[in-house]
């Protein structure tokens, strides 16, 4: 675990060196990790080029952090949550009046749920540990993705429609996401 000081923040960070092609960044844990390429050398360069993401990334999170300690996980089994979902999905893909193919359900290690280019739908078991609203907007996300593929105005537009407080709801998750990742290292 390493430290660097960006504005007035401290943020520490780890550096895997893999084989990858291209460094990457990523919070998925909560805590910065660079991905490097094997000969990349010091990882100093490619810090101080994203600065400034790495900066708002961080008091993202940590504001997703100090949320997630007021919030409180569902007790749900996994045939539960798949109840709820299976139902919301045919609600859902008849409003909007989109196919599904198969329903999926696994253990995602970055996601929520995702939707594959043959109608695929698949989704986090985690789910069963969030409230049923939040369930539901993640359900419609992916549904919408069958008629938006791509994060652009469209996709947005149908979901502020549906649910207007969209942002809220993203910042939950996120809340949400850290978490159950506590939880998960507890067990
Ligand atoms: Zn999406």
């Amino acid at each position: 675990m390493a430290l660097v000081k960006i504005y007035d923040r401290e943020i520490e960070y780890e550096v895997s060196y893999r084989n990858v092609k291209y460094p990457r960044l990523e919070f998925k844990t909560g805590k910065l990790l660079l991905v490097l390429p094997k000969n990349y050398g010091n990882e100093k360069k490619i810090i101080d080029k994203h600065k400034d993401w790495i900066y708002r990334k961080s008091l993202i999170i940590e504001e997703a952090k100090r949320k997630a300690k007021k919030k409180r996980i569902e007790n749900r089994n996994e045939e539960e949550l798949r109840n709820i979902i299976k139902k919301l999905v045919k609600k859902f893909s008849d409003d909007l009046g989109v196919k599904v193919n198969i329903i999926y359900f696994r253990r995602l290690k970055s996601k929520w749920g995702s939707c594959s280019n043959k109608s695929n739908l698949s989704f986090n078991t985690l789910l069963k540990y969030l409230p049923y609203d939040l369930i539901k907007y993640v359900v419609f996300h992916e549904i919408t993705h069958l008629k938006e593929r791509k994060h652009n105005k469209k996709f947005w537009e149908i979901m502020s429609k549906k649910f207007r407080d969209y942002e809220k709801k993203e910042k939950d998750l996120l809340a949400y996401w850290f978490l159950i990742q506590e939880i998960e290292r507890m067990e």
